[in-house]
């Protein structure tokens, strides 16, 4: 009876993993395609001084726009990506378009505006990184002082000493650094200290608890804490309450990105909403 329903269970399994793995294999060929079909776009968030309102910046959000009209969340693709090499494609060529988009809001008076861009860790540990941002930067004549890069605490794990090199090789090319989604990884504080970045983006998960009463309300304070004591610029995401802006507010949060000041836009919506809030 016992070996039935074990082999009866991984007679199953096997059809799902293959099933699995043929799903994986059709969304990576479709993939490719849209990549050079050029069905890959950026939509752009605004980031706010949480004082104020006024626009500091935005964040290039990676979007694969499929043929019949649905749009593909970058969660559900870029680890994919990861897996067949087309890190490094997509990585640059979301480096430049965004980029260029850059170039173009300078150009139309945006003179401070900061373009933030997220880099996965298989991205950012190529040998190659550096000299492709480098291209990116003088190729599409931007400030790099206009430019941020999002890194998350995976791309440290192993690597924390040429890891930190590299942030402070870029760094002292004028772009700064964002660790995003802090505090949902498994780097510890001395981390944080040691890779010496510029912002700490304090995770939707935390941002999306205040104004409930669960410990997360906790979390948000410690990471906005810890930022201070740091001397890193806090920034929250996914704010979506007038609430939640006047609570990071008070715990001394100064900036934030979220659905409250702004939905990811494609470039032209951007461009008129950015233009509307003059
Ligand atoms: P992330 O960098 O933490 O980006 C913030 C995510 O929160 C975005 O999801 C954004 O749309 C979402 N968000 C912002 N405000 C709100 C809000 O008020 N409410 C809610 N519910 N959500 C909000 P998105 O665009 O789906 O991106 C998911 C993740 O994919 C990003 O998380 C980032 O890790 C990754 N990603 C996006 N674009 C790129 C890219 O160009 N390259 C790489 N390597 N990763 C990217
Ligand atoms: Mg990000
Ligand atoms: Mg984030
Ligand atoms: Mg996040």
């Amino acid at each position: 009876q016992a070996k039935v329903l074990k082999r009866g269970r991984a007679t199953l399994f096997s059809e799902d993993l293959s099933a699995a793995a043929r799903e994986r294999i059709r969304m990576l060929t479709d993939l490719r395609v849209a990549f050079s079909a050029e069905r890959l776009f950026l939509a752009y968030q605004p980031q706010v001084d949480l004082i104020s309102g006024k626009v500091l910046g935005a964040e290039a959000l990676l979007r694969w726009q499929t043929d019949d009209g649905r749009s593909i969340p970058p969660d559900k693709f870029i680890p994919l990506a990861e897996q067949s090499g087309l890190t490094v494609p997509i990585g640059e060529w979301v480096l430049r378009t965004a980029c260029r988009h850059l170039k173009r809001l300078t150009d139309l008076g945006h003179v401070t505006f900061r373009m933030a861009i997220n880099v996965s860790h298989t991205q950012f540990r190529e040998p190659g990184f550096v000299p492709a941002l480098g291209r990116a930067v003088h190729d599409c004549q931007v400030d790099p002082g206009q430019l941020e890069l999002e890194l998350t605490e995976s791309v440290a794990i192993g690597h924390i000493d040429s890891t930190t090199a590299k942030i402070q090789e870029i760094r002292r090319m004028g772009i700064s650094v964002a660790m995003d989604d802090f505090g949902t990884g498994y780097s510890s504080l001395s981390v944080l200290k040691q890779l010496n970045v510029d912002r700490l983006k304090v995770d939707r998960s935390f941002v999306k608890e205040i104004g409930e009463d669960g410990d997360a309300t906790g979390i948000a304070e410690l990471v906005i804490a810890l930022g201070h004591q740091l001397h890193l610029v806090t920034i929250a995401e996914g704010v979506e309450q007038e609430e939640q802006r006047r609570q990071l507010l008070k715990m001394g949060c100064q900036e934030g990105q979220g659905y409250l000041f702004g939905r990811p836009m494609p470039a032209k919506e951007f461009e008129a909403w950015l233009a509307a809030q003059r």
